[in-house]
Formats: C-alpha cells, sequence, structure tokens
C-alpha cells in the first residue's frame, strides 16, 4: 500500500492539483496564490513541487496531495486515495476484488435511470401528472426524474438483458420477486427520484404514486451502495453553495428540496423517509457551520424540528429555525406565493431556544402549570450564549405565578437553568469546537550551526558531512534540533525533501523538519557547513567538561580526568 502511495505522488504534482482551484504564480522556488482555507488578501498560500507540500503561512494548513483532496473535497483518506490512483492511474492492490462488483451495481443503477427516463418520456399520465405539480421540463432535465411503469416485469427485463444479475438488482431495491419467482420492478406508477451521495453517484431512488394509493412514497432500503441515515437529498447540488455560505437549509422532501433550489435557496437539501440521524449532521458539519430547518408546521413537523435541532446543537453546528406558513411546505409555497414568499420564509428564523418556548407557551397557556416551567428550564439551557439565557430569562420571569418582584422571578429561574446545565444534561455536551487549524508560522529553537548542518543533507555538494554529523547525537543540543535528529534516527538515509517528510514519524521533529526546508536559501558550500559542523564539536566539548566540572567536585578520580582532558585540549587546540 505505502508503495502504491508513493508510486502516486511521484506521479502527481501538488502544483497541477492546486492549480485547478487555485491560481498560482511563481515566486522564487516556490509557487504562490491566495490561500482557499481562510479569508486571504495577501498570496500566503506556498506550493512547492520538491517537498510535495502545501502550507499557508497565514492560517497554517498544510499537508500533500492526499490532504489537499481531503480538505477541498471533504473526502475521508481511503476516498482520496482512491481519487488519486484513478488519476494517477495506479491501480490499488486491495481494490482489485471490491471494485468489479461496485462497477456492476453501478451500472445496473444508471441502466435503470434510462430505463425511469425513458418511461417519463411515454407515459401520458405521468406527464399530466407534473404538470399539475408544476414539474416542468426544466426540472425533470435538472433533476434526472423519471417514471416507473404500471405494469411490472420490463425494467427487470430490460436488466436482465443487459446481463445484470437480478439477484443483485433485488439487493438494489430495483426489481423484487414474486412468489412464482418472477422478478417485477420495484416502483409501479410513481413518479422516480433519483438520489444522489455527494460526490454525485447515483445510489438509490424514490418514488412517489401518480394520483391516488398507498404507500405515497417508496423509497430504498439501504443497499449496498446506499445507506439512508447517511445520504441528503440533494447534497451533490446544493454542496458549492452550503460550503460557500456555511448554512445548509434542511426541508423534508424531495419536492420541497426541487421548490427550494427554483426559488434559489440552493442550499436546502432533506433526509429520505427518515429523521435526521447523526450520519447525517456529521455530513453537513463538514460542509457548514449552521443549519437552518425549514420543516412542516404541523405538530409532526414541529417535533421533528426540535429534534433534528437538538442534534445539530450536539454537534456544534448553529441552528435557526423557519417558520412555515401553517398549511404550507416549500412546494405548495412555490407554487401558489412564488420564489419570494420561499426565501422569506427561509429568512424568517427563530433560534432553537426561541422557537421551543414558543411552542411551550402555545401548549401551556395556564402559566400555573408546573409542567410549563420544567420544561422552561430545559430549553433556556440550549441557549446560544448568557446573552440569549438573560433575555429569555427576562421575558419568561414576567409570566412567573403571583410574580411581584420580576427581578428575584429571573434569579430564581436562572440558578434552575445553571442546575440543569451542570446536572450532565445531553444538551451541554455539545459544541465541541470544530478542530483547530494549526497556527501560522512557528519559531524553531534551534542554534544557527545545527540549523546548517540539518539543511546541508538536502544539498548533494554537502550531504555527506552533514549526514555523518546527524550521526553523532551528542553535538546537538537545542530542543527543536534534537527533536529533528531523533525523527531521523527512525528511519534510514532518504532521497529527496518529499521522501524524506513522508518517511518521519508525526511529531515535533518532522514540524520542525518541514519549516527548515519551507526557508528558500542558496544552497549552503562546503566550507561553511564544516564550519558550523567545527563549532558545534567544540560546544560539544566544553558542555563535556563542564558536565565533568560539576561532577568533579565531588570525586577525585573526575577531576583527574578533567584535569588530562584539558591538557589535551590545550595541545590540540594551540589557537585558542
Ligand atoms: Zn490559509
Amino acid at each position: 500500500m505505502s508503495d502504491e502511495i508513493a508510486e502516486i505522488k511521484r506521479r502527481i504534482s501538488i502544483r497541477d492539483l492546486v492549480a485547478e482551484r487555485v491560481p498560482l504564480k511563481k515566486a522564487g522556488r516556490d509557487w504562490k496564490g491566495l490561500c482557499p482555507f481562510h479569508d486571504d488578501k495577501n498570496p500566503s498560500f506556498n506550493v512547492n513541487d520538491q517537498m510535495g507540500r502545501y502550507r499557508c503561512w497565514s492560517c497554517g494548513a498544510t499537508g500533500d496531495i492526499f490532504n489537499w483532496v481531503m480538505e477541498t473535497q471533504k473526502v475521508e483518506f481511503a476516498e482520496a486515495l482512491t481519487l488519486l490512483a484513478a488519476r494517477a492511474g495506479v491501480t490499488l492492490s486491495k481494490e482489485n476484488k471490491g471494485p468489479s462488483r461496485r462497477e456492476a451495481f453501478e451500472s445496473a443503477m444508471s441502466e435503470a435511470l434510462v430505463f425511469f427516463q425513458r418511461s417519463l418520456e411515454a407515459e401520458p399520465a405521468a406527464k399530466i401528472y407534473c404538470e399539475s405539480r408544476n414539474i416542468t421540463s426544466e426540472v425533470i432535465a435538472a433533476w434526472q426524474l423519471g417514471y416507473g411503469p404500471g405494469v411490472g416485469d420490463a425494467l427487470a427485463h430490460i436488466l436482465k438483458k443487459a446481463g445484470h444479475s437480478l439477484q443483485e438488482c433485488r439487493d438494489l431495491f430495483l426489481v423484487d420477486q414474486d412468489q412464482g419467482g418472477g422478478f417485477f420492478g420495484r416502483f409501479r406508477d410513481r413518479l422516480i427520484f433519483p438520489i444522489h451521495d455527494e460526490r454525485g453517484g447515483l445510489v438509490a431512488f424514490g418514488g412517489r404514486i401518480i394520483g391516488a394509493g398507498i404507500p405515497k412514497y417508496i423509497n430504498s432500503s439501504d443497499t449496498p451502495l446506499y445507506s439512508k441515515s447517511k445520504v441528503l437529498y440533494g447534497m451533490h447540488k446544493a454542496k458549492e453553495s452550503i460550503s460557500k455560505s456555511g448554512t445548509a437549509v434542511l426541508v423534508e422532501g424531495y419536492l420541497d428540496v426541487i421548490a427550494c433550489h427554483r426559488a434559489g435557496v440552493t442550499s436546502a437539501v432533506a433526509t429520505l423517509g427518515t429523521s435526521l440521524a447523526e450520519d447525517h449532521v456529521k455530513l453537513l458539519s463538514r460542509w457548514c457551520q449552521e443549519v437552518v430547518i425549514l420543516y412542516d408546521s404541523d405538530a409532526a413537523g414541529q417535533k421533528a424540528a426540535e429534534k433534528a435541532s437538538r442534534l445539530c446543537q450536539e454537534a456544534g453546528l448553529r441552528v435557526r429555525i423557519a417558520l412555515m406558513p401553517p398549511g404550507d411546505d416549500p412546494d405548495t409555497l412555490l407554487r401558489t406565493q412564488g420564489p419570494l414568499a420561499v426565501q422569506r420564509a427561509i429568512e424568517q428564523t427563530q433560534t432553537p431556544v426561541e422557537f421551543i418556548l414558543r411552542s411551550l407557551q402555545a401548549k401551556y397557556p395556564d402559566r400555573r402549570d408546573q409542567a410549563y416551567w420544567d420544561e422552561v428550564v430545559q430549553a433556556l439551557t440550549l441557549a446560544r450564549n448568557d446573552l440569549e439565557r438573560e433575555r429569555f430569562l427576562h421575558e419568561v420571569a414576567a409570566d412567573y405565578p403571583g410574580v411581584r418582584d420580576v427581578a428575584a422571578a429571573k434569579r430564581a429561574l436562572g440558578r434552575m437553568v445553571r442546575q440543569a446545565m451542570t446536572g450532565g444534561d445531553k444538551a451541554l455536551r455539545s459544541s465541541s469546537q470544530t478542530s483547530v487549524v494549526p497556527s501560522g508560522k512557528r519559531a524553531y529553537d534551534m542554534s544557527g550551526p545545527e540549523r546548517v548542518l540539518i539543511r546541508a543533507m538536502n544539498s548533494p555538494t554537502t550531504k555527506k558531512v552533514a549526514l555523518d554529523a546527524l550521526g553523532q547525537a551528542k553535538l546537538f543540543y537545542s530542543s527543536d534540533a534534537i527533536a529533528v535528529i531523533e525523527s531521523l534516527s527512525a528511519t534510514g538515509t532518504t532521497q529527496g525533501p518529499a521522501e524524506l517528510l513522508d518517511q518521519l514519524p508525526q511529531g515535533r521533529g518532522r514540524e520542525v523538519l518541514e519549516l527548515l526546508l519551507w526557508e528558500e536559501e542558496e544552497p549552503l558550500p562546503l566550507a561553511a557547513v564544516e564550519d558550523a559542523l567545527k563549532r558545534l564539536q567544540r560546544l560539544a566539548s566544553e558542555r563535556e567538561l563542564k558536565a565533568l566540572g560539576d561532577r568533579a567536585a565531588t570525586d577525585d578520580e573526575l577531576l583527574r580526568q578533567l584535569s588530562e582532558k584539558l591538557r589535551q585540549q590545550k595541545g590540540g587546540n594551540p589557537e585558542d
């Protein structure tokens, strides 16, 4: 595996990869551009092909081609490896078994998609249905909508003819088997919504009944390609906009997502036949810091919104809850009142605390009900900060039964809220900080001659002297120089800086070495390196003498060794 990684790194230039996203200009040995990881005013982002690395001197973002793909495409390492291997034309050994089956699955899915799309073209009833819902031909094309015919076995025939195993297609939730052993399509007389993962891979289908009938919606169950708790409908289209704005809009169904996108709210996504799960939230937090929840205003929708809001908050996401006019959803709103009404609904939001308080106030018209106050206290623990908590404490305290002194009621409620908060309340495990980018240019603790020798190993004329010196650990004394020597001793002799950095174990030594390698300087002449080595040798023997002297104060034998050493040194260095 590591051979394959090394080969991929040899074949792909970090500069080519970065340049696809960030315009780069040559600057000395490096290439420079605006950092894509922070709001960069001056080009502080450097790319170096010899090292195979990028580094932002302002926000500290740094890494190789794998980090680049992981960061910019928000994927895990395994995914980055697959992507880069494909680009480099390197076949991954452990993948040899898996993908052929996956490819067969993917090809069956595309086959089915084409079938559904053609069926929609051919079925007047389906087209009439689309017209009645204001689903235009542009929408059909953009969202690749299709139709699953009422007669059952056409899809099975096509899949079989194309050489697909119908058993496997059954695993993909495309067909099912009747008692006679015959296969029939799963989605019959339904408008089909293809479901893509965040990278745009077709992984499942959902179907809405055309006309009357139950169930209204059928969604793929989990299949080898699809896990419903990990996929959000529309994510592949919404991710750019979500990433740019830092906010995702969460709605309830396919048509809501489509309606939002049509209304210009291109950051809308939905869960599919399931409530928001932790994995969904993880997916969202990779792309944004804030979620606007736009669910139906009925009781079920409100309850779902409250639950989704808690999950998002626990993951450290900011939450706003949008208010839908009663009886409407984004789809009906778009059809009856147009795109502005949808945009307005998304702008009129409440914080989770306010949202819960308002629904409690509606639920408990009688403020003497103790249950109301218990729930209010719980709700206030969800406040974003002290300011918000204070504001609502103040508001509700005035309602406290028989209150004379609002300030006293407020203090009492405040105590209850603090108690609930320190009582290990679940909501408070929240606010896990998003991973902190390492801070910018870090100085290192190292003397001049130590630095010269470490740098010298990267130049052919001085490499030998440097490596000899680096082999003598006692010559080095600054903490960061020692860290570098130690991490170097964990590896063999090295070729170039990129391979060297790859071989070193993670840690301070590697970090310091990378900082040194980024410093652009002319290679030092051999004489300067030898000079630095002499200085280090002298310093080392002085340290040794001093150590002996310290101990000699209590030891006659050491005193004898010390005077011997001093005599030798005098003789050996007459110029001193
Ligand atoms: Zn940066």
